[in-house]
Parts: C-alpha cells; structure tokens; sequence
C-alpha cells in the first residue's frame, strides 16, 4: 500500500492515523459488532462518540462556556442562506468583506434571499492580493452583522488580523466569519466572533459535516421564515439531532480532533509546524525564475499556496510529472488555473520537503 502526498484543497488529505484507526474500528466498534455507520445516532455509543468529539474541540479551540457547537450539514455554502437566516430577525442588513470567490458567493446569496447587502470593503481593485485594512472597512448604519472569509482557498488570500465589527455610530455587530479552509490551523481568540462556521472536508474530517460555532445570544435573531434544519436555536436544542446527523463524518471529525490534541500536541503545536511548511513552500516560490504567487507578504495563505509558472505551456509537465512522483492534486481551480498546493494540518512536513525538491528539480530540467 502506498499513500501519494495529497494537496487537494477539499476533500483534503486525512491524518493516516486517523484512516488507520477508523480501519481498525470499521467492522466492530469497539467490541459492539458493528460500524458506527451503522448504529443509531440516538444510541449510547453513538451519543458519546458525539460528546467527546464537541468537548475535544472545545478543548482544542478552548470556547468559551457560551457559545453553542452545532455539527450540521449541507456544506459551508448552506450557510450562506442559513446566516441571515438566523441573525436577520430584527431587521437591517448583512455587511460583507468581499475578498474573493467564497465570500462573494456568500454575498450573492444574501442578496438572492433577502435583496440588498452592504459591501464594507472589498479587495477587488487590487485582484483580490492583499485584504482591505481595518480603517478600510466601513460599516453601513443599519448593518445586522459583518461577514468576512478567513481564508480565501481559491485565491490563497489570508486575513493577518481579526476585523473589528462596528457601525459608523461604535456600536458593535456580530462579526461572522466563514472558517472553512482556515480552522484548526492554530490557535484562535472564539470570544471575538459571533458565529464561526466551516465545512469539515478541510481541516476537520470528510465531506457532509458542517461546524458552526454560535454565541448563545444569537440563537434568537432569526426571522420567523427560516426553515427549521437551519435554525441555530433548534439545532443547539437537539444536540445537532433535529433529523438524523451525518454520524459517520462527525466520528471521524472526533478521531481527528484526537489526533489533534494527543498526535501533534494541539493547536500551538500545529501552528508551528504550518508555519514551518509555508515558509517553505514560499521560499523556494520566491527563490525561483519559474514560479510566482501573487499574494501580499502579509495575506498569503498558509493553507493554500497557488502559483503560476512562468511559462504556463509547462503546465501540463508539471502535473504530470508531479503525480509520477507521487505529488496528487496540484492543478489550481479552474477559475484561475496554474497550481495551487493546499498545506491542510494533515499534510506532513515530508510532503512539503518532497514538494519542493519536486519544483526545484523541474525547474532545474524545463525552466
Ligand atoms: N467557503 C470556503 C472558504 C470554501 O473553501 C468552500 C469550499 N471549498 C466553501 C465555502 C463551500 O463549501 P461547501 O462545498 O462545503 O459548501
């Protein structure tokens, strides 16, 4: 068996660890002779299984005592809809920073359920490379909340600071912050938002599991509209179990949490070692003639590094050559094109190492 070095930004790579224990618990967890996908989510086993997994990420986030977690489904970009949703009841409108692909499509959503929004500062006169800065960033006076996205996972543009969320008036509004590509990256200040959410296939587990993470004085905010599943108060009511979670995906998001806390030692650890691999990828980036990221120092992504080459009818080698080499998953999305490596918390140190080896040697042949 071999497993390749994957940089695919989503479903991403997956600690082995974690694929290897769920191997081992597969067929008869624990003794129960059966697979967690196959028992009740009401069941004991499945109830602590779920239990432990929130405290475990509790722990690891330490959040503080009022904020809810909901493990929930239909990907981050249901909570596009699911957000003003649930904050819109007493009126006013969304208030969006517009750094790239995720968040504007979090804006047109808005929009298309609820008509008008507020841009409070966008990043598209500069190609979306750097992010507005805080004095950049005007609220309109009847902003409900502002919505940002941490990590740009297309763009591979970062926020290098936590937005301040205020009306042109002091007041504060909830600030609202799509995490998905970002969470669990190092350590991160909770008290500062009012609603952190991310779709788990990054940096939490597989596919089909959404975590949000809602201060309790929100869960009543919502319009009298909202279709239920969406319902943060409900949801937190029922311990994410207002229908039958996506029990398999939330099992497997605990086994990484676990090796989260126990494997690498937490979230200090963990930023160390992404901190590590960037820093590596970025040098040899800009050490070369051949490739180049066209990211602000400060707003370049740790997670999603894209680059180009310089002469794009290497592309194709590139891959090619690349996957040969056990390199998987290294075409940038379509809608920029050239290369994009995402470094998720499951992408070992090794494969940064074999990755820029890989470059360097390409450049050294084709450059
Ligand atoms: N936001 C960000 C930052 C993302 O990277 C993605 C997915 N790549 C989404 C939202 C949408 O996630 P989903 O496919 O789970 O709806």
């Amino acid at each position: 068996m071999t497993r390749h070095y994957n940089f695919c930004a989503g479903p991403a790579a997956l600690p082995t660890a974690v694929l290897e224990r769920a191997r081992d618990e597969l067929l008869d967890y624990r003794g129960r002779g059966l697979s967690v996908m196959e028992m009740s989510h009401r069941g004991e086993d499945f109830v602590a299984i779920a239990e432990q997994a929130e405290a475990d990420l509790r722990e690891l986030l330490a959040i503080p005592d009022n904020y809810r977690v909901l493990f929930t489904q239909g990907g981050a970009s249901l909570q596009f809809a699911a957000l003003p949703y649930n904050l819109l009841g007493a009126g006013g409108r969304p208030n969006f920073l517009h750094t790239g692909i995720w968040g504007k499509k979090a804006i047109s959503e808005a929009r298309h359920l609820f008509g008008d929004v507020h841009v409070a500062a966008s990043s598209e006169e500069n190609g979306h490379s750097a992010v507005p800065r805080q004095e950049e960033i005007v609220l309109s006076d009847d902003a409900a909340y502002l919505h940002y996205t941490a990590n740009e996972t297309i763009g591979g543009l970062a926020f290098d600071y936590i937005p301040e969320a205020r009306r042109p008036d002091g007041s504060e509004v909830p600030l609202v912050c799509d995490m998905s590509s970002s969470i669990l990256s190092g350590p991160l200040d909770v008290s500062k938002f009012g609603v952190i959410y991310a779709g788990a296939q990054k940096n939490i587990g597989p596919a089909g599991l959404v975590v949000v993470i809602v201060r309790d004085d929100l869960l009543d905010q919502a319009r009298s509209d909202m279709p239920t599943l969406f319902g943060y108060r409900a949801l937190s009511e029922a311990g994410s179990m207002v229908n039958t979670p996506a029990t398999y995906s939330w099992y497997l998001a605990g086994l990484v949490f676990d090796w989260l806390k126990g494997d690498i030692g937490g979230l200090a650890a963990m930023d160390a070692i992404n901190c590590r691999k960037a820093a590596r990828l970025y040098a040899a980036i800009d050490g070369s003639d051949l490739y180049a990221n066209p990211i602000t120092l400060r707003n370049r992504s740790r997670m999603n590094v894209p680059f180009v080459l310089a002469d794009p009818s290497l592309d194709k080698a590139f891959l090619a050559e690349a996957e040969a080499a056990g390199l998987l998953n290294l075409k940038g999305h379509r809608s920029v094109g050239g290369m994009r490596a995402s470094l998720y918390n499951a992408v070992p140190e090794a494969a940064v190492e074999a990755l820029t080896t890989f470059m360097a040697d390409f450049e050294k042949r084709r450059g």
